[in-house]
């Protein structure tokens, strides 16, 4: 599932290709995946210029001219490409990954007065576009805890979030999205193995020091990951239908039976709360 670092990066992304853009038309293959009738959806957005797109947590938030806003959330397998009109006539072909647009996974396009378009693919459905109002964004932006990657979250704010919660699990904390917004199973199993803390670890037993190292590696692995354009382990791809680069940079997630990139001991799987959890049992206690 994409987190924050290949959420920002598909953010980043478009806010450079379709800020400016005119919506022309809009095509709903997939109903269930929009939150209004298909002829309400179009009507508040045909014709609308793309003022801004922004992200919180691992939410797109595409700030359409007026009071609407565009919410997308990529799910397990969600993917936007984007492409120009001269990328379709030059018969430019995306990476085999994603094959040519639209695809059978194509369920949602927006096409822009230049000809340009913008496809949502999504292969299991759970993702969304949802067209909001101003005064509904509010309420979604309140129901994250903070950003990683800002100022209001320094040592302090994190030590406070940890001792909410003195008795869960540190990876539990980690991917609540209400306690810190962004993190997903990834970058948690990442940021435990760096700060050499086992996921299962219960919160009141870390102490300062490990809570200061796994602090100290959520801000860098998540800044790391940007910097590649995010991790493609799964679906998750770039708008221009490419690889994120970030997979050699990981060291636990996705290696199981690997040998540890920190000791000659294998990286070890096991199921935490549902979830595939990656973990060196000699490097993290
Ligand atoms: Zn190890």
């Amino acid at each position: 599932m994409p987190e924050l670092p290949e959420v920002e990066t598909i953010t980043q992304e478009l806010n450079r290709k379709i800020k400016g853009k005119i919506i022309r038309s809009v095509e709903v293959k997939v109903p269930k995946q929009i939150n209004l009738p298909i002829l309400e959806f179009s009507r508040r957005t045909i014709g609308k210029k793309i003022n801004s797109v922004s992200r919180r947590a691992k939410l797109i938030i595409i700030d359409l001219e007026g009071p609407d806003f565009l919410l997308i959330h990529l799910k397990l397998t969600g993917q936007l490409i984007y492409e120009t009109a001269s990328d379709r006539t030059g018969r430019q072909n995306f990476p085999a990954k994603v094959g040519p647009m639209p695809g059978k996974f194509t369920h949602i396009i927006f096409n822009f007065t230049d000809g340009s378009r913008l496809y949502f693919n999504d292969i299991r459905k759970f993702g969304y576009i949802k067209l909001i109002k101003d005064e509904e964004m509010i309420k979604v932006g309140n129901e994250f805890g903070p950003e990683p990657l800002s100022k209001d979250f320094d040592l302090p704010k994190f030590k406070e979030i940890l001792a909410r919660y003195p008795n869960r699990k540190i990876k539990q904390i980690l991917m609540d999205q209400a306690m810190i917004a962004g993190i997903g199973n990834i970058y948690a199993d990442e940021s435990c193995f760096y700060a050499k803390i086992l996921p299962t670890r219960i919160v009141k037993t870390l102490t300062d020091e490990e809570v200061k190292n796994l602090y100290y590696g959520i801000r860098k692995i998540l800044l790391a990951s940007i910097e590649k354009g995010g991790t493609s382990a799964d679906t998750y791809v770039r708008t221009d239908g490419s690889d994120g680069g970030f997979v050699p940079f990981l060291k636990v997630y996705g290696r199981e039976g690997e040998k540890c990139s920190g000791c000659p001991g294998k990286v070890n799987k096991i199921k935490l709360n549902g979830r595939g959890t990656h973990f060196c049992l000699f490097c993290q206690k």
